[in-house]
C-alpha cells in the first residue's frame, strides 16, 4: 500500500467517536489497567502511533532494509520446494468437508480458515476463532492490506458457530462484516440461538454501537464455560452445566495492542485464549510479541495439545518485533506454554509487512531445527486444513492427524 493510501486511510478512520471505547474504573486497578484509560502490556512496548506508522512506510517506500530482518535461510531440499514448508505462492487451498465437519461432535478438531481464522471443535462446541472474511483488513473496503488467498471455507459452509474467541480489534482479527454474517446466519440455521461472542475488555461496547449485543467481555485470566446453550455467568463451574456440550474458555495476557482508528489507541484490551474440554486443551496466542509472560499461562492452564501461534507479520522488527513474533520468537512460546503440539497461524493470507509471505514456514523450520525439535511439534498447514485428535487409552492424546475424523 502506497504511504499517501496508508495515511489516508487512517485519517479517515479517526473519525469514529472515542467515547464509545469508555471503561469501567475499578479502584484496585490491575497493572495492565492504565491509571489513564485503557490499557498497558505486562513488559512495555514501544508505542505504536502514527509517527512510528509513517516512519515504517516511509521507510517500506524507498526499499529501506535492516540487517536485523535479514535471515540466511538454508536452499530448499531438493523435490521439497512447493510443499506445505517451503510453500510457493500463490498458496493452494486443500478442499475442506464441511459435511464432515457438520457430522463431527466426537473427535477434537482444527480446520485453518486463512491468517488467524480458524475452526475449532471441542467435545461438541464449534469455535470460531478471529473470524476474518472480508477482502480487506481495513476500515475502507477499497484500499488496505488486501487478502490474497480467500476463506477456505466459505460462512455458509461453517457448522453451527457456538462461540466466536476474538483476540483484539484489528481489522483482521475483528471483521464487523463477518460478526453480522454470522448472526445473519444463525437466525436460518438456528433459530433463537445466536452464537456467544467472547471480547476483550472495551470491545463490547464498541460492538454494542455497532448494533451487535451477543457479547461476553474478559480480562485477562477471566474464564467462563460457554457451550451450545450459552454461556455461564462468571464464577460459575463446568458440574454446574444443565444441558448441552460445553468447553470452558479462558482470556490470557499477550504483548500487543489495539487500535481502529486515530484516539483509540490500547483503549480496548488484546490477549489469548485458552479452551479447556474434557480431555483436550487448547492455546490460541492471538498476535503477540514475545515476553517472558507465557511460561506463566503455561504453569497455570498447560499442558497443551494443541497450540496456535502467529508466525507471520514479523518485519521490519524495529517497528513489528516487539508485537509480533518471528518463527524463532513462536517457537519459544511454543515451548514456554508446554504444546505437545503446535500450528502457525497469521501468516500467507495478507501482504501486511516487508517480509515475503512464504518466508515464515522456511524460517520455521530452520527454528523448529535449532531448538531441536521434531517437524510435528509445530506444523504449518495449507489453508483449509484439518488436524483432528485421536483419543488414546485413558483420554491421551496421540499426536494429530491431517483431515476430517470418520
Ligand atoms: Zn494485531
Ligand atoms: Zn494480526
Amino acid at each position: 500500500m502506497k504511504p499517501f493510501h496508508s495515511l489516508m486511510a487512517l485519517l479517515l478512520a479517526a473519525t469514529g467517536a472515542s467515547s464509545e471505547w469508555a471503561l469501567a474504573k475499578t479502584p484496585d486497578r490491575p497493572a495492565h489497567h492504565d491509571p489513564s484509560g485503557g490499557f498497558l502490556n505486562t513488559y512495555p512496548t514501544p508505542s505504536h502511533g502514527m509517527p512510528q506508522f509513517l516512519k515504517w512506510r516511509w521507510q517500506h517506500w524507498w526499499g529501506i532494509n535492516h540487517t536485523e530482518d535479514q535471515v540466511e535461510l538454508p536452499p530448499d531440499p531438493p523435490g521439497t520446494t512447493g510443499d506445505v514448508e517451503h510453500p510457493l505462492e500463490p498458496f493452494p487451498l486443500t478442499p475442506v468437508d464441511p459435511a464432515c465437519l457438520a457430522a463431527n461432535t466426537r473427535h477434537p478438531t482444527y480446520t485453518w480458515i486463512g491468517h488467524s481464522t480458524f475452526l475449532l471443535q471441542v467435545d461438541g462446541v464449534n469455535l470460531l476463532a478471529d473470524p476474518y472474511f472480508s477482502d480487506r483488513a481495513s476500515p475502507l473496503t477499497f484500499m488496505g492490506p488486501k487478502r490474497v488467498v480467500p476463506p477456505a471455507l466459505a460462512m455458509d459452509q461453517l457448522p453451527p458457530i457456538h462461540v466466536v474467541l476474538i483476540s483484539h480489534n484489528h481489522y483482521d482479527h475483528m471483521d464487523l462484516a463477518a460478526l453480522r454474517a454470522l448472526n445473519e446466519r444463525a437466525k436460518t440455521n438456528t433459530p433463537g440461538r445466536q452464537p456467544i461472542l467472547l471480547v476483550p475488555l472495551g470491545v463490547k461496547a464498541y460492538l454494542r454501537g455497532k448494533g451487535i449485543f451477543n457479547v461476553e467481555e474478559f480480562d485477562w485470566w477471566d474464564s467462563q464455560v460457554a457451550g451450545t446453550e450459552g454461556y455461564r455467568a462468571k464464577g460459575q463451574t463446568l458440574a454446574e452445566k444443565k444441558s448441552g456440550s460445553t468447553i470452558e474458555a479462558v482470556f490470557v495476557p499477550a504483548q500487543h495492542f489495539t487500535a481502529r482508528g486515530a484516539g483509540d489507541l490500547n483503549k480496548t484490551l488484546w490477549g489469548g485464549w485458552v479452551v479447556k474440554g474434557k480431555t483436550f486443551r487448547f492455546y490460541y496466542a492471538g498476535d503477540t510479541g514475545y515476553a517472558p509472560i507465557f511460561q506463566d499461562i503455561g504453569q497455570r492452564l498447560g499442558p497443551f495439545d494443541l497450540a496456535a501461534i502467529p508466525i507471520g507479520a514479523y518485519n521490519p522488527r524495529w517497528m513489528m518485533g516487539p508485537v509480533h513474533v518471528n518463527p524463532e520468537d513462536a517457537v519459544k512460546i511454543h515451548q514456554d506454554i508446554r504444546a505437545r503440539q503446535s500450528v502457525g497461524v497469521h501468516w500467507g493470507t495478507l501482504s501486511q509487512t516487508d517480509e515475503p509471505l512464504s518466508e515464515p514456514p522456511r524460517r520455521l523450520v530452520q527454528a523448529r531445527q535449532t531448538a531441536g525439535l521434531a517437524p510435528d511439534r509445530f506444523l504449518v498447514v495449507r489453508h483449509g486444513a484439518t488436524l483432528w485428535s485421536p483419543e488414546g487409552p485413558q483420554g491421551a492424546r496421540p499426536p494429530l492427524r491431517e483431515g476430517c475424523p470418520r
